[in-house]
């Protein structure tokens, strides 16, 4: 188990040795065209004993890198890009957010109700899968939908994912804007107190109808077999109260008495459904997509549309070290999703000693930093391959702003 307060001896050395300062930096930067973008960027640091310090502000990787060795933050948070420099907020008229990435977060302590393996911020391999179901997910509707190509996925280093949108377009979308585009990725909806929570209707979105086909996928190796979520009478009954019909619901409660597993269970729903669809005596008040509806209930992500809605919420950075698991908070390949596992992620502890041993080889591979030489070195690489996106992106606009005329 990781020790929080071997955080006071690591961090120095993390900030110093494995924080990829200059790529951090360039990110933010954004092609460096509006020279104060990265300075007009709010960040925000959590210090030892929660100290919480909002609005710094860095004009570059030095003054930020010098900032980061002397206050050694447990946590740096980013928020938006304002219309003046964050640290000088005091002294001018109006302060206002401008720009922010668009931003989504997903955690696994929303998933309480759908996983029997774990609770509250505990995860392991079985539960994860609902994480990649959301990355699946939402990479496809960023990308198809909204025709977003710079998409940095973020494991939050202990139970959830972050995703920065940072096309240009996304990062200027106004506040309506980004409530309207989580709303619309948000099929998923309602508190606990509310037992259906994904209403289809009559007409099948493409968008509801892609995401169906991604959960189905998982649907009975995670929620049948391995959560085997449906087992208990009390977990059958929650499954129960999703079919508003009522004569369906009674003749489906007394065949479930008799059944033991999950898969059981619902290849019962499944024949008993199909049987009242063909023969027409489906009540009206339920939906002849009732079983998309449910396997969304328990398989599709859900979104906490606060964070994306809000253009002066901060979100953790990457390459934060979680400070309950000492994990680095390290960018993951959407299109790899299914072979990440959270378990394996390096934390701050290990990388030390890893960087210790590659040093004293006799010939060190040669490697564009030390930090390359440990287990950080995919997540590096996916991050550069990320820079590299954004770089591409930067080169095609100016091409096309070059010259209006000439065409
Ligand atoms: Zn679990």
């Amino acid at each position: 188990m990781f020790d929080e307060n071997d955080l006071l001896d690591l961090l120095p050395v993390y900030y110093r040795r494995f924080f990829p300062l200059e790529q951090f930096c360039l990110w933010l930067n954004y092609g460096g065209e509006v020279k104060t973008y990265l300075d007009r960027r709010e960040m925000s640091f959590t210090l030892a004993d929660d100290i919480y310090i909002r609005y710094q502000s860095f004009k570059d990787a030095e003054e930020l890198h010098k900032e980061l060795l002397k206050k050694c933050p447990h946590k740096i948070d980013i928020g938006a890009v304002y219309n003046h420099r964050p640290r000088e907020r005091a002294s001018v008229p109006v302060f206002q957010p401008q720009e922010k990435e668009l931003v989504f977060d997903i955690d696994m302590t929303d998933y309480d109700e759908v996983r029997t393996c774990c609770s509250g911020a505990d995860i392991c391999r079985k539960c994860w899968t609902f994480m990649t179901i959301a990355v699946k997910c939402m990479d496809d509707t960023l990308r198809k939908d909204f025709g977003f190509e710079q998409l940095l996925w973020v494991y939050s280093g202990r139970r959830g994912v972050h995703c920065w949108v940072c096309d240009a377009a996304a990062r200027q979308l106004s506040q309506p804007a980004r409530a309207a585009v989580a709303e619309y990725m948000q099929l998923v909806r309602g508190g606990q107190n509310q037992a259906k929570k994904v209403v289809i209707g009559e007409q099948l979105h493409p968008m509801v109808a892609r995401s169906v086909e991604t959960c189905k996928q998982y649907f009975g190796a995670v929620c049948l077999d391995q959560q085997d979520i449906f087992a208990t009478a009390e977990q059958h009954t929650t499954l129960l109260k999703l079919i508003p019909d009522d004569a369906m619901r009674k003749e489906l409660a007394a065949a479930f008495n008799k059944l033991n597993t999950s898969r059981e269970k619902w290849e019962k729903l499944k024949t008993v459904f199909k049987h009242r669809l063909d023969s027409r005596s489906l009540g009206r008040s339920t939906s002849r997509h009732l079983l998309k509806e449910i396997i969304l209930q328990y398989t599709y992500p859900r979104l906490d549309i606060e964070v994306t809605k809000g253009l002066n919420h901060l979100l953790k950075a990457p390459f934060c070290v979680h400070p309950k698991t000492g994990r680095v908070c390290v960018p993951m390949d959407a299109r790899a999703a299914d072979q990440f596992d959270p378990l394996a992620v390096p934390t701050i502890t290990q990388l030390e000693s890893e960087l210790n041993v590659a040093l004293q080889q006799e010939n060190p591979p040669k490697e564009s930093s030390e930090a390359m030489l440990t287990s950080l070195k995919p997540a590096l690489m996916i991050f550069n391959k990320f820079l590299a996106g954004l770089e591409r992106e930067r080169r095609i606009s100016t091409i096309k702003t070059e010259d209006p005329t000439d065409w």
